[in-house]
């Protein structure tokens, strides 16, 4: 695991060096956490000012044209620092994994290609799996371009320590249901808590590349839209790679839009799905409760229905 390492040196050198980061990373110690069960799956909802920044995001195709794109090198502050990870020997696309400057977990990484390509999952699935090995101890994420990602227009993963997210241990409260068997690689859906969610576990990095690629060969794309809507985490442990993915429905939930008392400002990502909810103001953290969470999660997801009956076409493609 080289990454480790130098991940590790690289968070204190810029924890140390990198003022606006250091301070971020220092405010996420104080930061407040409740915890809300919805349908037996425990909820984390944290209370963070500086996420402003990514949650009110203005990611429409004008404000992105207008600005300057942050994770290109040539704008990012002089002061940041990357490691270089190249995957599969592809030396012309490589990887750079910097310190986020805008935590959420205690350790959080943004990992763009240094190229600026516009965001988008399909053919990187095998670079996520072996990220996820190089940075063990970390839960790799994607965001798509629709679905949370703050910079659409630059192919970046995210990472943060594990041990934070309440999706990596609290599986059993999810209503699992097995769809597909294969040697070491297995399929289910979730039918309880987190609808749209499909889970993939596997100890072989080609099986679980081939399972994704079919699963996204039957997600709609929608018009005007480059892949479909979609978040994915996944993390490596003894020896066995464990992917979520949820399909989307929705970018930003109607609460996000509502006025007055409903308005809660919360633009769902791989996090939120994971099960911690960022709310960057604090009367959204005060109100929020599981029924809101609930609404949420109903509206930018596909629903039970429409992921069993997705459950079916994936089992009869992969039974063909
Ligand atoms: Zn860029």
């Amino acid at each position: 695991m080289p990454y480790i390492k130098e991940t590790e040196e690289l968070f204190h050198q810029q924890l140390s060096s990198w003022e606006q980061a250091g301070n971020n990373y220092k405010a996420l110690e104080g930061v407040v956490a409740k915890e809300i069960i919805v349908e037996g799956f425990p909820f984390k909802v944290q209370f963070n000012p500086a996420r402003i920044v990514s949650s009110a995001a203005k990611v429409d195709t004008k404000s992105i044209q207008e600005r300057k794109c942050f994770l290109c090198a040539a704008n990012r502050p002089a002061v940041q620092r990357g490691v270089e990870y190249v995957f599969n020997g592809d030396v012309k696309n490589p990887y750079t994994i910097l310190v986020n400057p805008f935590p959420i977990f205690p350790r959080h990484l943004t990992i763009p290609q240094i190229a600026h390509t516009d965001q988008k999952i399909f053919g990187r699935f095998g670079a996520m799996l072996d990220l996820a090995v190089n940075l063990e101890g970390y839960t790799l994420f994607y965001n798509g371009p629709k679905c949370g990602a703050s910079a659409p227009d630059h192919f970046h993963f995210q990472a943060g320590n594990r041990g934070f997210l309440p999706i990596e241990e609290h599986q059993d409260s999810l209503g699992l249901e097995k769809l597909y068997r294969d040697g070491s690689t297995s399929l289910y859906a979730a039918t309880k808590a987190l609808n749209g969610l499909f889970v993939i576990e596997s100890v072989i990095a080609n099986e679980a590349e081939t399972l994704m690629n079919t699963l996204y060969s039957l997600l709609e794309i929608k018009d005007g839209e480059v892949e479909p809507m979609l978040n994915i985490l996944c993390w490596y442990d003894k020896n066995k790679w464990s992917i979520a993915i949820f399909i989307r429905s929705k970018h930003r939930p109607s609460h996000y839009f509502a006025e007055g008392d409903s308005n809660i400002l919360i633009s769902p990502a791989s996090v939120d799905l994971g099960g911690v909810f960022i709310t960057p103001l604090e009367k959204d953290f005060e109100k929020i409760t599981s029924k809101e969470i609930r609404e949420i999660l109903a509206e930018i997801c596909i629903s039970f229905e429409e992921t069993a009956i997705l459950a079916k076409n994936i089992t009869n493609k992969l039974e063909r």
